[in-house]
């Protein structure tokens, strides 16, 4: 027995020692240790950017917005919009590093914005391109991952070590967060849920599949059916088709929402079928990945037990092993639509302490190289002295992290004086 138990522990060990090392866990135990900073979170829709300056307790400090114009939405735009933001905010407050929150794919190295759909975004180098002009760390993630990081950190989800986040907007965005740390998949593009088929021939979705999740329990989902029901002239839309005046092109998912709440029968009908998909998808990935919670955010979560009732219903009828295993939660998220922002500004705090641990080691080479070169001697550790002594005489033209980071250095290091331990 003992024997057996010293084997896993000392198995255990040394799996530790190699999670340790990885760049995830690093996240995992520092949000605790991060600097106590404020920090940019940045929301990018398809339509609006939204900025806020985030203190350390997820408390937004100030939230500006603005319009991204037209559809085109080139990458410059939006950067620029980006920029102006940050540079506006940072008249007002110390700026220690920027998080964006972006509706897109982004890759595993958390850099590049591989695809977003709403945008003019393919394989754009996002961090570097606004990390040069900003002077301060930039990390960048997708939006889902941000709003559940956040909800995990001040809202629905505090306290629990395996979540997963669905976000019904317009359509389902994923995300999925164990011990602390977001699992962002092998190439940074897990967590779509709402492209897993739930109908074989179902409903063509713009993904170009047929029959994904998102087509039978989104907003997009719940309008359709609306709009269907109020084309046919159907008896049961009557209320609906009079609040619209007859334009069946104005029903949107609030409305829909509100008629549920006075009592309109079609209304709270189709709430019901949304979140009865909402269950069964639930319980599929109750049954891939088996955490403790599932967090409902987005704009449909608005309509509350209307919705997230009937899903805990078909959620209990379609759970594998039920009755013989625990029972996720389901819980509404808590931070509405800050809770991307607030996510991304967060995760940015982690940024910032890297890069500012990075920018003391630099900063106390420089200082040895001047030493030995104030003493005369050649620092025994350099191989090649001749390419050291430059670095004293002018850190910046060496500098490995490039023009930005650089730049950056007055305001990441000065503050970090203050709250060192
Ligand atoms: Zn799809």
């Amino acid at each position: 027995m003992s024997t057996y138990r010293d084997f896993t522990l000392a198995h255990r060990g040394a799996a530790r020692g190699t999670v340790l090392r990885t760049i995830g866990t690093r996240e995992r135990r520092s949000h605790l240790t991060a600097p106590r900073v404020p920090t940019v979170g940045i929301d990018i829709g398809g339509t609006k950017v939204m900025a806020g300056v985030v203190d350390a307790d997820g408390i937004i400090l100030e939230k500006i917005r603005a319009e991204t114009p037209d559809k085109s939405k080139s990458a410059k735009v939006v950067e620029d919009t980006i920029v102006e933001l940050v540079l506006d905010l940072s008249d007002r407050h110390d700026v220690h590093a920027v998080g964006i929150g972006a509706a897109g794919w982004v890759d595993a190295d958390r850099s590049r914005v591989l695809f977003a759909p709403h945008l003019a975004w393919r394989d754009e180098p996002l961090r570097d391109a606004l990390q040069s002009r900003l002077a301060v760390p930039v990390m960048v993630d997708n939006d889902a991952n941000t709003a559940a990081w956040a909800e995990w950190r001040f809202g629905a989800g505090r306290g629990e070590d395996h979540l997963v986040m669905i976000t019904l907007g317009t359509g389902i965005g994923g995300a999925i967060l164990e011990g602390g740390q977001v699992k962002r998949g092998r190439y940074g593009v897990a967590g779509e849920f709402g492209h897993m088929q739930v109908v074989p021939g179902g409903h063509r979705c713009p993904c170009g599949n047929r029959g994904c999740w998102e087509q039978y329990s989104s907003g997009n989902a719940l309008v359709r059916e609306a709009r269907e029901l109020a084309a046919a002239d159907s008896p049961v839309a009557y209320n609906i088709i009079a609040r619209v005046g007859g334009n069946v092109s104005e029903i949107t998912g609030p409305l829909i929402t509100e008629l549920a709440r006075e009592g309109d029968a079609m209304c709270v009908e189709l709430l019901q079928d949304i979140g009865q998909w909402l269950g069964v998808g639930i319980a599929n990935l109750a049954a891939a990945l088996d955490p403790s919670c599932f967090v409902i955010g987005g704009g449909v979560s608005a309509a509350d037990d209307l919705l997230i009732g009937p899903a805990r219903d078909a959620f209990r009828r379609h759970l594998t092993g039920r009755g013989y295993r625990p029972e996720a939660r389901i819980a509404k998220a808590q931070l509405g639509p800050e809770a991307g922002m607030v996510g991304a500004a967060d995760l940015a705090r982690l940024v910032a302490r890297r890069f500012r641990r990075a920018t003391r080691r630099r900063v106390e080479r420089y200082e040895k190289y001047e030493r030995y070169a104030r003493l005369g001697r050649r620092d025994p550790g350099a191989a090649d002295s001749k390419a050291a002594e430059p670095t004293a005489a002018d850190p910046k033209a060496v500098d490995p992290m490039g023009a930005g980071p650089t730049a950056a250095e007055p305001r990441a290091v000065e503050p970090s004086d203050g709250d060192a331990p």
